[in-house]
């Protein structure tokens, strides 16, 4: 397939017409750079992230999900910021060609793309071994996109859904066992907060996407805002993904397991209404987990009030300072 024939391929499954456009691509595919505007008053935030075939994704992985995916975690780091997301770009490295999985690819990002109504505005494509970066676009009102510096002592540390359960489904998968078909949906196609996110900017004081774990993506947070957070296990969210487990493996798995794409955030304690206003309009659960103080690192608490360690279980580093 010459290389003009598949990125016409791309353009045709992925791409909006023009009336479904958010506003900002003046010029997209087919000229040697896209024109893209920026809105009076607001900043652009960019991100970009790749995936490879044997790395972030085992070999035979459906293309579909692959290339859902590959949006996926992009607009979570945009959603993450506060953004709004407006246009990505898509650097393709293809094996060989192969017209059947690029359109299930593209259809994986196509049904996302038209969900927020990002543009595919450009890209690159190349021949190797299989992998992909999207740099995703998106606007925020000027100086108000969501740091990972802001969090201060009392503001309540506050997660979205129910974490763990893509690692969940990762392990039966490497167990050699077939995941509940909800945790493979948790894995393959995990949300982006998108709306969530746009909501949160001039709400939440710190902002970051969970695709390492809560643990350790937390302490991103306490790390650049200098200060700690104590976290009660007996509030974490459960997910019926996780249900039938221990204590010590779910927390493990709700601590540790990556891939959620979840945000967690911090907000001024007396937030409480704002939040219920924004679960509701998002429709998506929003759980204080735990509280920011002064100080540094993370501290877990089981009911009894007794101190957890983590780390005892050998299953992740995520002391501060790591
Ligand atoms: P050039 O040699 O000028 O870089 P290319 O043939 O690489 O031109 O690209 C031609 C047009 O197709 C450009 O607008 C480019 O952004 C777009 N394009 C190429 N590959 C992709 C891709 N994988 N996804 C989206 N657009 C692409
Ligand atoms: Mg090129």
């Amino acid at each position: 397939m010459p290389e003009f024939d598949l990125i016409d391929r791309l353009e045709r499954i992925i791409c909006l017409p023009e009336g479904e456009l958010q506003s900002g691509c003046r010029v997209g595919i087919g000229d040697d750079a896209a024109v893209l505007e920026i809105p009076e008053g607001q900043e652009l935030v960019v991100s970009t992230d790749t995936l490879v075939e044997g790395v972030h994704f085992p070999a035979g992985t459906p293309a579909e999900s692959i290339g859902y995916k590959a949006l996926a975690v992009n607009l979570s780091d945009l959603a993450s910021m506060g953004a709004k997301p407006t246009c990505f770009f898509l650097a393709l490295t293809l094996p060989r060609e192969d017209a059947r999985w690029l359109d299930e690819f593209s259809a994986g990002m196509a049904g996302l793309a038209r969900q927020w109504r990002v543009q595919l505005a450009g890209g690159d494509t190349t021949t190797g071994p299989l992998s992909m970066t999207i740099t995703a676009l998106g606007t925020v009102n000027r100086g108000r996109a969501l740091l990972r510096s802001g969090a201060r002592a009392g503001d309540l540390v506050v997660i979205s859904g129910a974490p763990g359960v893509a690692a969940r489904a990762l392990e039966i998968i490497q167990a050699g066992r077939e995941p509940a078909a909800m945790q493979r949906k948790a894995l393959d196609y995990p949300q982006p907060r998108v709306d969530l996110g746009q909501s949160l900017a001039g709400l939440a004081t710190s902002c970051i996407d969970l695709s390492d774990g809560l643990a350790a993506d937390l302490v991103h947070i306490l790390d650049q805002s200098g200060v700690g957070a104590e976290i009660e296990l007996g509030r974490l969210p459960v997910h019926e993904g996780l249900a039938g487990l221990t204590d010590q493996e779910r927390w493990r798995l709700q601590l540790s397991g990556g891939d959620d794409y979840e945000l967690c955030f911090t907000v001024p304690a007396d937030s409480t209404p704002e939040l219920n206003r924004i679960s509701d309009a998002c429709d998506i659960e929003l759980t204080p987990v735990g509280t920011i103080v002064q100080g540094s690192g993370l501290e877990l608490k089981t009911e009894d009030g007794a101190s957890y360690d983590l780390a005892s279980t050998g299953y992740i580093h995520f002391s501060g300072g790591e």
